[in-house]
């Protein structure tokens, strides 16, 4: 069976004015669609082909022979993570989440501050993330395509970083972009729901 391009989570315009439509057409229609038929060119025919995409993204990840197949298949995996962390409003996290994010970071402001940092200086194209590890939260950046769950972390929010997820919106400005997504963009629900399926 064929890896499947998931729909957008929402309209092309649900995100706007802090992510436009364009945007959105851009990156799920040709990025993220290209990243699915390239994963599904490079494993027709394979054993690979049959496989959940967590165990293509980890079975490929430290062999430089099908490093191609390790970078489509991960942007598929994190392109569709990162639009289910996306919804207009933002707002804050409660309950649990909420004191867990205050006693790992200090305050919900130092996350923001820590989240906005990393995206800001990944050098190039990657990601930032909110993870648990070993039962800790931790901030990470991540290069080009590589995820965390290969290192055996457990994923709660990302913010794509690579120009194409901001460039139409924000031009060069990057760390704008990371304020907008920490400010008004974070489906809380969604990294509250991965928190309690991971904890
Ligand atoms: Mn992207």
């Amino acid at each position: 069976m064929a890896f499947e391009l998931p729909p957008l989570p929402y309209d092309y315009d649900a995100l706007t004015p802090y992510i436009g439509s364009d945007t959105l057409k851009f990156h799920h229609d040709k990025h993220h669609a290209a990243y699915v038929n390239t994963l599904n060119n490079l494993t027709k025919d394979t054993e690979l082909a049959n496989k959940p995409l967590e165990e293509v993204i980890k079975a490929t990840h430290n062999d430089s022979s099908k490093a191609t197949i390790f970078n489509n298949a991960a942007q598929v995996w994190n392109h569709t993570f990162y639009w289910n962390g996306l919804k207009k409003g933002g707002g804050s996290p409660s309950g649990e989440l909420a004191e867990k994010i205050n006693s790992s970071f200090g305050s919900l402001e130092k996350f923001k501050e820590e989240f906005k940092n990393a995206g800001a200086t990944q050098f190039g194209s990657g990601y930032a993330w909110l993870v648990l590890d070993n039962g800790e939260l931790k901030v990470l950046k991540t290069l080009n395509a590589e995820n965390p769950i290969v290192d055996n972390k457990i994923p709660l929010l990302t913010a794509d970083v690579w120009e194409h997820a901001y460039y139409l919106d924000y031009q060069n400005r990057r760390p704008d972009y990371l304020q907008t997504f920490l400010d008004n963009l974070i489906n809380w629900d969604f990294v509250a729901q991965n928190y309690a399926a991971a904890k």
